[in-house]
């Protein structure tokens, strides 16, 4: 009989305490999700210094993904440099901004499956670089901790790397003749081009060093966070609505316009 009460306790004791608490959790608790976004990389997210708002391809993921979840979205400003610190810090729920999947990167956060594909390549003057041994020794600019700096150390160790917080401030070196070329992924280069006073100076030519599938990043473990952002961009991609944005940000009558040579699956 003294067996009943101890029985009863623990039954107790399993229906009362709570399983722990995980991030998807958190985020309906306080029925908002933290993105973080780029604010100076067009067309994945810029600021209207008018209306103060970010907007853009990740911003518009981040808007589908929040909906998905049944919360708001508040979105913050990171640099490429801040993306992991700011997440593993719980600055942010999660990071959309241009941030390309890698096993280096996998050691300290979880991606989801990719949603762009890029590749890196270069801005120069018009009519200098068709090849990629003309950028041999090179001054190229680029920003801190982005997969651009470590491919260009690695591809071109005769090069001079300058290194940049964003690639606002690259592209006003290279505007101002400091820089021989800007290196990084090709629609960042060409969103970006399209803003330059003096855009008629430069070109991208199609040299590229690299292969870039950008990746929504949670914190490492948070598993029935990533399983929803998965379902949901998966979900996207069937609905129509990942096209959609797509053409929003990169169809044929955009300052960038791009063919969309993928698809958004499970990989
Ligand atoms: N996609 C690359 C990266 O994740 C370069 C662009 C960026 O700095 O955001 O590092």
């Amino acid at each position: 009989m003294k067996s009943i009460p101890l029985l009863a306790g623990l039954l107790c004791l399993t229906v009362l305490a709570p399983a722990f608490a995980d991030d998807l959790d958190d985020i309906k608790k306080k029925n908002t999700l933290i993105v973080g976004v780029k604010d100076s990389t067009p067309p994945f997210g810029t600021l209207n210094p008018k209306t103060q708002k970010i907007s853009g391809y990740d911003i518009d993921f981040a808007a589908a993904i929040a909906k998905h979840l049944g919360v708001s979205l508040t979105v913050k400003a990171v640099e490429s440099s801040q993306r992991i610190p700011k997440l593993i810090s719980k600055d942010v729920d999660m990071i959309i901004a241009t941030m390309t999947k890698n096993a280096e990167r996998e050691k300290q956060v979880d991606f989801s499956y990719g949603y762009f594909i890029t590749g890196q390549k270069f801005i120069v003057h018009k009519g200098k670089v068709n090849a990629i041994e003309h950028l041999t020794n090179a001054k190229i600019g680029t920003v801190t901790s982005s997969t651009s700096e470590k491919q260009l150390k690695r591809e071109m160790p005769n090069a001079n790397v300058v290194l940049f917080n964003d690639y606002d401030e690259a592209f006003d070196a290279l505007s101002k003749g400091q820089l021989d070329a800007v290196s990084t992924d090709e629609p960042i280069l060409a969103g970006l081009l399209n803003k330059m006073p003096n855009k008629g100076q430069f070109e991208i030519p199609n040299v590229s060093i690299s292969l870039e599938v950008y990746g929504i990043a949670v914190r490492k473990g948070e598993k029935r966070l990533l399983d929803e952002v998965n379902k949901a961009i998966v979900a996207m991609e069937q609905s129509g609505e990942a096209e959609k944005i797509f053409d929003r940000w990169f169809g044929p009558t955009t300052p960038v316009p791009l063919i969309r040579l993928f698809k958004i699956n499970a990989k």
